[in-house]
């Protein structure tokens, strides 16, 4: 074994979303001398990013004034809201609640802002590594983080070299920002490490699954965005839809479930299919075509979840952190402005001590704290739901009580023989896709087969005898390209992981009620390749 190759920086990144590209674009204005990387594992920058997305602006001008002269590829001004209430059948318009009112807003693609701020960092001096996936932390001899591991290239199946091997290099550096967006595979680690949540609430999670459609000629109204709550989720499950019409016969769907879930046969990926046959829906897509899909975890517990922040060596930032307002379902504003805070606290200390006292005393830390209370509302259902939210809203998070995410999110699902599943009054489907194996090509994930499987299960010995009678598999579902099968023929009952379909939303890390799936990180450059998500 050769030693390995080291490069040295002041500050290593990992994640090229918004709020790592924000934080190393902020850090380069303030010190244009100091030296900064980000590391990202998809292959091109934005490639894993899949987001609504309407973004909130005043970050953005903040960061970068002239932005409006030159916007993003897809950037439409936010035109008309609408929030819809949902039956099988029919839809009632609501008032939009305030925190859902768009004006001023863009429609973008988050995936393609990330690939426009990329080089506008890059002029600055920051330097950028798309195609390397972080796969482990690095410790200095006094158990401070000191920069992060790259995953070798060219490791088989069974562990052997390849032709093409190539040892991951060591980034060392005496601060890392970790901005890997929600559930991050290193952030989870550090947590565990530090202890960073013991006087937090475990995190809560949503999935999301999007879809980006052209549609015939005419059909888009540009800068319409609508939003609705009720079917197909029953009033026990929390969910929500958002449909965002862009320019040139474009629109942006997507649905989004708590994985909060307590019904161990509930699949996100179909409720998402049935919400688009319903019949306020169907019209806008029928006849057109998907130009590109995936799924994505959002981190939404919020106030009550946000983990300390720094730890030796080392801070989170955007959804590593857990920034993301839900009831907004926006993490973008959030997200780099946590980054900026951050890059402003270490421009100014050059140390990563105080970095969690700064950010709860931020305004990002007053906007979480403000609607800490909508979304543990809804485990009491919808109806109590609605009704908090409106008492939240009315009250500007006044209220002197705080509601606890008490319970993760793996633990909220029930057993099978005590969940009676509701009828959800589901209908045929016409639209693509057929099935989820379908929908797996808009994704465009690349994964080279022979390689370690990244999905690592501890003991598949459960999953056949305990998870089968008491949940029935739910990973065979709750994971929205199918990557895992219950497989009962003649070599007996057993389970298989086709890792290559994996989008990395990292929900069976989440969702799995034994906790024994470890999504890890596969080869650099592997995975989706999503466009303009
Ligand atoms: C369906 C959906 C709809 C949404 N709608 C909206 C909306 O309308 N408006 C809004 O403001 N927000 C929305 N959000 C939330 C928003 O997308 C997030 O808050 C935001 O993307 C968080 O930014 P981030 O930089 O923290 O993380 P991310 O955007 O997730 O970026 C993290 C990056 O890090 C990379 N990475 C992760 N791990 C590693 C590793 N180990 N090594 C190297 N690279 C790594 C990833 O590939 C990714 O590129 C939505 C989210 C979803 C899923
Ligand atoms: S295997 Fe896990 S991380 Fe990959 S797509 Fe399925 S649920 Fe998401």
């Amino acid at each position: 074994m050769t030693e390995r190759d080291t490069m040295e920086y002041d500050v290593v990144t990992v994640g090229a979303g918004p709020s790592g590209l924000a934080f190393a674009i902020k850090l380069k204005q303030l010190d244009p001398a100091i030296r900064v990387c980000v590391i990202e594992k998809s292959s091109t920058i934005g490639a894993h990013i899949l987001s609504g997305a309407v973004i909130e602006p005043g970050p953005l001008d903040e960061l970068l004034p002239g932005w409006r002269k030159a916007p993003p590829p897809i950037c439409v001004p936010a035109a008309q809201d609408e929030f819809y209430l949902l039956t099988r059948a029919k839809h009632y318009k609501l008032p939009t609640p305030p925190q859902m009112n768009n004006h001023g807003n863009f429609i973008v693609s988050l995936g393609a802002m990330c690939a426009w701020l990329a080089p506008q960092a890059e002029a600055l001096g920051v330097e950028i590594y798309p195609g390397f996936a972080a796969s482990e932390t690095l410790f200095d001899e006094r158990g401070a983080v000191c920069g992060v591991r790259i995953g070798d290239m060219g490791v088989a199946k069974d562990g052997s070299h390849k032709p093409a091997y190539t040892q991951g290099i060591d980034i060392k550096a005496p601060i890392s920002v970790f901005a890997e967006g929600a559930r991050g595979h290193l952030a989870k680690q550090l947590v565990k490490r530090y202890e960073l949540d013991r006087f937090a609430d475990p995190q809560a999670y949503s999935i999301g699954i999007k879809e980006l459609w052209q549609v015939p000629a005419g059909r888009s109204e540009p800068g319409r965005i609508i939003h609705t709550i009720g079917w197909p989720v029953d009033s026990a499950t929390y969910g929500g839809s958002f449909i965002y019409h862009l320019d040139r016969d474009r629109i942006a769907i997507g649905y989004v479930v708590g994985l909060d879930y307590a019904d161990p046969n509930l699949a996100p990926y179909e409720l998402f299919q049935q919400f688009k046959h319903h019949p306020l829906v169907k019209p806008q897509l029928e006849g057109g075509t998907i130009l590109s899909a995936g799924a994505r975890a959002l981190a939404s517990g919020g106030w009550q979840s946000l983990p300390q922040v720094e730890m030796p060596g080392a801070l989170l930032i955007g959804d590593n952190a857990g920034t993301l307002n839900l009831p907004k379902i926006k993490g973008v504003h959030q997200a780099m402005r946590g980054g900026m805070l951050a890059a402003q606290h270490l421009a100014r200390s050059r140390s990563v001590v105080g970095w969690d006292a700064a950010l709860r005393n931020s305004v990002v830390a007053t906007e979480l704290r403000k609607v800490r209370n909508i979304k543990p509302g809804f485990k009491k259902g919808l109806w109590f739901g609605l009704g908090n939210a409106a008492w939240e809203t009315l009250t500007a998070g006044h209220s002197p009580w705080t509601l606890r995410h008490r319970v993760a999110d793996y633990a909220r699902l029930q057993k099978v023989e005590h969940y009676l599943v509701p009828d959800r009054g589901f209908v045929e489907r016409t639209l693509p896709p057929r099935d989820r194996l379908a929908g797996v090509y808009f994704a465009a994930t690349e994964h080279d087969e022979d390689q370690p499987v990244h999905l690592q299960v501890a003991d598949t010995s459960i999953c056949i005898d305990r998870c089968a009678k008491e949940f029935n598999n739910p990973c065979t579902r709750f994971c929205p390209v199918s990557v895992y099968e219950m497989i009962d023929d003649a070599n007996g009952k057993r389970l298989q992981i086709n890792a290559g379909n994996c989008v990395h939303c990292k929900t069976c890390d989440i969702k799995d009620p034994y906790q024994i799936i470890n999504w890890v990180t596969p080869e650099g450059g592997a995975g989706p390749n999503y466009q303009n998500l």
